[in-house]
């Protein structure tokens, strides 16, 4: 079986490193909120290129006490409009409903999967305070265009780049175009802790610092509470793997680009619909996402041929239970993404054989 994503072959290379970073927290005597993470912290801003980062337990929250933080500083209020992708992951969503703001679900580019200057615009209001781009499957949003966009209408830009550490676009990396980028380091993220981590890169002291406290308690110092925070700490442990890991990114990054090339020139079958590339180096390739009619027929003859591929994803988050006041929404771009999205198998440990095996019998299937 060729399996989607290897996680213990990943962190199988790494494996001499990594326990010894682990023994070294172990040894320390020192497991929250210590020299790890503010060593992370710096590495992590410098690799993006902001001028701060701050780790937090989960990309989730990355997303959500971003926007928390902005209403401390006053900047959002209840009810205040964020334009989303329809086609995102669920998170990005909740972390909106999370602090009674309201999403505006707006449809993305079906070739990018992403959300375009155009279609945002169409879809701002008085109400609208945010706009929340989200790097899906590792391609970078046209924050250029988008940064614009908030300029004229005086809009905060949160970046969720969950799927897109390193992506770039005119130079300039993901989660520093906006006034907040929040990351996750779930495992099976590009930077992939060994369990839950995120953090949110800003170049906005005063953000960092409300951040800094929330993550907290809302504390800043001990037993003193400026606000109703909670505990979402990336602790010692995960920012010691997360250095480690950090360290091989880039050649991870560049193991993945040079698959996905293998998919783009080798993948010829005409029922078979490539994911559009907008510029090569604004693509990390979290999911390598192809598009296909008769979807599950794919999933089912792939997996009878040993290749295991996921969906990514198959339920939209107006079509949730979780989601019942958008139930009755129609958007005719993002349900027809979720019928036809198939993800191929794609990490950084995938060989050429595997991936030739796979572009040979996808380019043998006949529907
Ligand atoms: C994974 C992911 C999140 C949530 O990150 P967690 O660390 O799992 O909480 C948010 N947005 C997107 C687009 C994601 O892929």
């Amino acid at each position: 079986m060729i399996p989607f994503l290897d996680l213990k072959t990943i962190n199988k290379q790494y494996q001499a490193e990594l326990k010894e970073a682990c023994a070294r927290v172990i040894d320390s005597g020192w497991y929250i909120m210590g020299k790890e993470l503010d060593a992370f912290e710096t590495e992590f801003a410098d690799f993006c290129g902001s001028k701060k980062a701050i780790g937090l337990g989960n990309g989730l929250d990355a997303l959500a006490l971003s926007l928390r933080a902005w209403k401390e500083l006053g900047k959002l209020k209840d009810g205040d409009e964020v334009i989303v992708p329809a086609n995102t992951y669920i998170a990005s969503i909740l972390a909106i409903s999370e602090n009674n703001l309201t999403p505006i679900l707006v449809e993305p580019d079906p070739a990018t999967f992403n959300l375009t200057a155009e279609g945002i615009a169409k879809s701002i209001t008085p109400k609208t305070k945010v706009i929340l781009p989200v790097h899906l499957y590792g391609q970078i949003s046209p924050m250029r265009d988008i940064m614009q966009l908030a300029k004229q209408h005086n809009l905060l830009v949160l970046e969720d780049c969950a799927q897109a550490h390193g992506a770039m676009i005119d130079g300039k990396m993901a989660g520093t175009w906006g006034d907040a980028g929040a990351f996750s380091f779930y495992p099976g993220k590009n930077l992939g802790a060994l369990g839950d981590a995120g953090a949110v890169t800003t170049d906005d002291d005063k953000m960092f610092d409300v951040l800094s406290a929330l993550r907290n308690y809302g504390s800043h110092e001990k037993y003193k509470n400026k606000f109703k925070g909670v505990n979402s700490r990336l602790d010692e442990i995960q920012a010691a793997m997360l250095r480690v890991k950090l360290r091989h990114l880039q050649s991870e990054t560049q193991a993945r680009q040079q698959a996905a090339k293998l998919y783009l020139n080798g993948i010829n079958n005409p029922l078979i619909t490539l994911p559009e590339v907008v510029n090569s180096e604004g693509h990390v390739w979290h999911l390598f996402v192809i598009k296909v009619n008769e979807r599950d027929k794919l999933m089912s003859y792939l997996k009878e041929n040993s290749i295991q591929t996921l969906i990514h994803y198959p339920i939209p988050p107006h079509k949730q239970d979780a989601y019942n006041e958008f139930r009755e929404m129609v958007l005719p771009k993002t349900e027809l993404m979720h019928e036809q999205v198939l993800s191929l198998p794609m990490s950084p440990v995938i060989s050429s054989h595997e991936l030739c095996k796979i572009i040979e019998i996808l380019n043998d299937w006949k529907n």
